[in-house]
């Protein structure tokens, strides 16, 4: 989940932290976009901003000490940014590091409304394929303890046509080999898609690998915490997953779903 921080969610952790505690959430993570050491883009948490970020976080600690209330980053894959990543993970007593990909090229973040022109420029497979080539490298990076959104460059709803499992093999390959999770997000329900991120085949081939998941919401606004949850709960059940995953000092647990 995200803070004021980033530029583009509101509401104080606390409001969040209110919001899980009244749906009945056993536990809760902040997550904001990663600070890069320089002026980046314009949706991301300033690097001047991060002791603030640690304080929100705290002050809901504070005000609900029943809810374990988890501190992570979502941290953009970039090619040549590892060093930058694996400094930001001493800076604080994190319980988890996302590996998120939304640029596929430097200028290119596909998830980006402002930047939907760009896609007629280049025919959607080779979008999906640089995609999923991007999502690969993350899982190889050996960075992050889960992977968000792994399917988020269908957010508008450009898809290739007919069986989708070639763009997304080699990701699940590299997720299962890494030994990581992955992310099951309704916020793809809130956008264009319509559509949880991953697709359904993407987290039966998941489960296939045993590849370990989590549920979580994205939320950018308090009233978005747990949202549509009984719905990625009903899918990944349905796909035979009996287990969600939980992060503690960048430790993977099992919690029994349901
Ligand atoms: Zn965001
Ligand atoms: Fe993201």
């Amino acid at each position: 989940m995200h803070t004021p921080l980033c530029g583009h969610a509101t509401g104080h952790p606390r409001e969040y932290a209110a919001e899980a505690v009244r749906k009945g959430l056993q536990e809760i993570g902040f997550s904001e976009h990663n600070p890069m050491p320089a002026k980046f883009d314009d949706w991301r948490m300033d690097w001047v901003d991060f002791t603030e970020y640690l304080r929100l976080v705290e002050e809901a600690r504070a005000e609900f000490p029943q809810l374990p209330i988890r501190l992570g980053l979502e941290c953009d894959f970039i090619p040549g940014k590892e060093g930058w990543i694996r400094e930001l993970a001493t800076k604080a007593h994190f319980d988890y590091f996302i590996g998120a990909v939304h640029y596929i090229t430097p200028d290119w973040d596909v998830d980006n409304p402002l930047k939907l022109a760009r896609w007629k420029d280049q025919p959607v497979e080779e979008v999906w394929t640089k995609y999923f080539n991007a999502v690969t490298q993350a899982a190889q990076s050996g960075l992050f303890d889960f992977l968000a959104h792994p399917d988020l460059v269908k957010k508008f709803g450009h898809r290739p046509k007919g069986d989708l499992r070639p763009y997304y093999k080699d990701t699940l390959d590299a997720i299962e080999a890494a030994g990581i999770a992955m992310e099951v997000s309704t916020a793809g329900l809130r956008k264009e898609v319509m559509e949880i991120y991953p697709s359904k085949t993407f987290i039966e081939e998941a489960f296939r690998r045993k590849i370990p998941i989590l549920i979580s919401s994205d939320a950018h606004a308090p009233a978005e915490v747990g949202y549509e949850f009984d719905r990625a709960v009903a899918l990944v059940q349905e796909v035979g997953y009996r287990e969600l995953s939980s992060f503690r000092g960048r430790k993977r647990v099992s919690v029994p779903l349901g």
